[in-house]
């Protein structure tokens, strides 16, 4: 007996089957993206080809990629790149994956260089990653410098390669360098007009408790030690001296952390003005304090 042809509409309904059996949250969207990735349509393209046979080849591609979902590998490091505002970012292991919450760091450090409204902006992003946020401010703010740094050599590398592939490499430079240890560097390019971070905020203990999936992620991106406010408390004591005169320190954060880096960062300026701004879920989400 031939073995079975499968077409996109079966594939898509027995995967989705399969996947919610693994615990496989959005399962059907997860076969989409899959499917959309092997067989180069669009989702809505999927649809109007339900009844297109999957050839073997296209099968034993997508047999092992669902094999892999069902183990709780992120899908976007199966497929290999990731979605964020308006661009797509080559991610892997060694780079946390862009989360939507973060989209509104970028849309507010946007807002904020529409009101300072200066010729020329110069950007700090601590702990870059995929460098999601970085390149997206420089594809968005014009007239633009980011310095961007990590301490992983691993992640810069596809940092790098996002910002060559969405030709943005000349308005970025990026630089190896641990918060934790590499103090009173000379970094160049100060005094900032905005520093930016989504710097590593859950706490320790909490992280053995999240999806799986997340284990899967650098862990050195998402620790932020016994109460999650390490690198907040680092960021605050040594990196706003770097800013200029008027200038912004932009934060994700954690949804219990506000009040706690309010606190933070009065302790070292009272006068500072710091505002908590909510995600679309409604949990406080970026701290903006003003310079
Ligand atoms: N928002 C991420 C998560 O919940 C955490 C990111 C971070 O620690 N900066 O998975």
């Amino acid at each position: 007996m031939n073995p079975k042809t499968w077409t996109v509409l079966e594939l898509i309904n027995e995967t989705a089957q399969y996947f919610k059996k693994y615990n496989i949250d959005n399962p059907r969207l997860n076969i989409e993206r899959i499917l959309e990735d092997v067989l180069k349509l669009k989702r809505i393209e999927l649809y109007l080809n339900f009844d297109r046979p999957i050839a073997n080849a296209e099968i034993e591609i997508i047999r092992a990629m669902v094999r892999k979902r069902s183990q709780h590998i992120p899908l976007y490091y199966i497929l290999g790149h990731a979605p964020f505002i308006n661009w797509d970012f080559k991610v892997g292991p060694s780079v946390l994956i862009p989360r939507p919450e973060t989209e509104l760091l970028v849309e507010r450090v946007k807002v904020l260089s529409e009101k300072i409204n200066a010729s020329y902006f110069n950007i700090l992003d601590i702990g870059t990653g995929s460098g999601c946020i970085a390149i997206c401010l420089a594809k968005l703010i014009a007239n633009i410098s980011v310095t961007a740094i990590d301490k992983s050599k691993e992640a810069l590398i596809f940092a790098e390669e996002n910002a060559r592939l969405l030709e943005v490499e000349n308005k970025i430079k990026f630089l190896c360098l641990d918060i934790t240890s590499d103090i009173n560097i000379n970094l160049q390019g100060a005094p900032f007009s905005i520093i930016v971070s989504n710097p590593p905020y859950i706490k320790h203990d909490e992280l053995k408790t999240l999806a799986e999936e997340i284990k899967y992620e650098p862990q050195s991106a998402l620790d932020g030690g016994t109460d999650g406010l390490d690198f907040y408390r680092i960021i605050i004591k040594k990196y706003t001296s770097y800013l200029a005169h008027g200038g912004y320190l932009v934060l994700e954060i954690g949804c219990d952390q506000g009040p706690l880096i309010q606190e933070l960062i009065k302790e070292e300026n009272n006068s500072i003005s710091c505002e908590i701004y909510k995600d679309y879920q409604g949990l406080d989400r970026i701290v903006i304090a003003g310079y």
